[in-house]
């Protein structure tokens, strides 16, 4: 049996040495051959170089991907889902914060035949921004509320999966992907693994407070059309307010005579209203957006090299070094009698 292991990589030139010597020590433990798949997210430190050398070092096992630029987790996920062969599949980060040693455990778990995947939640988040720690939290309660896949709160990337259930991920192309709903939607029983946070080895993290903040803001529109209807709803209920004041000045003009004095409270009025037509068209076209980028088609991501293109175009460069000294042509400078 084969375990591919995906690895997404972006600026971890610093953790990766640290990674793989884990995940070697620990491979002797596993009744599984193993297949790594990393892929090279345009990062711009020397993770290239790393994981070219990694792969010349382990043809066997080691193989990698590498995009034309920075396409983002959910892009790099998607291509080592596509390359995987193996008859599981793991995905982890490159930077230790899943943590190697639980794949015994979920290896013994996913031998259950009722069991498809088994994935891993954190249960305590130290040592994260508490405002992250906050908005994290925040997220997931409001998405579990509106959307109709469920998302288990803390529930990390990181997880073991059947063969069936990659082929099913596989089968949703969406350009728009967000693989914790994914995951969730093509259901199978998945099993989850608790643990305690664990830091990043090394290199920085890559995800500052208003890229996760889009991240959530696409996990909602990807996995609920709730905006929607609550844009519906204000709409409908700012309507029926406007209609029931419309009556009482009217009756109250017509009672007392009543000048409309006021503007005041008309700008107030008018600015409200003018507001929530703004948010709900700003709703809408989030979606429209979304539409727009899945009708053009466009890749998920772009390959510049993998180890088989590199090792090819890196032969046909070289010089072969067994060729005799002297059959190369040496420039000399030309005699006299030359001339
Ligand atoms: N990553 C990636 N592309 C990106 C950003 C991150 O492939 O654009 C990878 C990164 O190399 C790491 C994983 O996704 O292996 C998680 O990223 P990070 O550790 O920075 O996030 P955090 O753990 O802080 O949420
Ligand atoms: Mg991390």
């Amino acid at each position: 049996m084969k375990l591919s292991i995906i690895v997404p990589c972006y600026n971890e030139e610093e953790a990766l040495p640290y990674y793989f010597a884990a995940m070697e020590k620990l491979r002797p433990q596993l009744p599984l051959s193993f297949e790594y798949i990393f892929v090279n997210d345009g990062s711009r430190d020397g993770t290239l170089l790393y994981l070219r050398q990694l792969a010349v070092q382990n043809p066997e096992t080691v193989h990698y991907v590498s995009f034309s630029r920075n396409f983002g987790k959910e892009a790099g996920l998607y291509a080592g889902l596509q390359r995987a062969t193996g008859d599981y599949v793991t995905i982890m980060d490159a930077d230790l914060q899943d943590p190697p040693e639980l794949l015994l455990e979920m290896y013994r778990k996913i031998q259950d035949p009722e069991i498809d995947c088994v994935g891993t939640r954190r249960v305590t988040r130290a040592g994260e921004p508490p405002i992250r720690s906050f908005f994290a939290r925040a997220f997931y309660r409001l998405m579990n509320r509106i959307g109709q896949t469920p998302i288990v709160d803390g529930a990390r990337d990181y997880r073991l999966m059947t063969r069936q259930m990659v082929d099913a991920i596989l089968e949703l192309t969406e350009y728009n992907r967000f693989s914790k709903g994914l995951f969730s939607w093509v259901g199978f029983r998945t099993e989850y693994l608790e643990y305690e946070n664990v830091q990043r080895v090394a290199g920085q993290t890559s995800w500052n407070f208003w890229k996760l903040f889009s991240y959530s803001i696409d996990g909602i529109v990807n996995f609920s059309d709730a905006p929607l209807n609550i844009a519906s709803f204000v709409g409908a209920a700012s309507c029926l307010g406007a209609l029931i004041a419309l009556i009482v000045i009217v009756i109250r003009t017509l009672a007392y005579g009543d000048p409309t004095t006021g503007w005041p409270s008309m700008v107030s009025i008018l600015l409200l209203v003018g507001g929530t037509q703004l948010l709900c068209l700003g709703i809408i076209g989030k979606y429209i957006g979304k539409i727009f980028l899945e009708t053009k088609k466009r890749p998920q991501y772009i390959v510049r090299e993998d180890e088989r293109l590199y090792a090819r175009q890196h032969a046909a460069t070289q010089v072969p070094q067994d060729e005799p000294a002297a059959t190369k042509e040496t420039p000399t400078k030309p005699t006299l009698d030359q001339k």
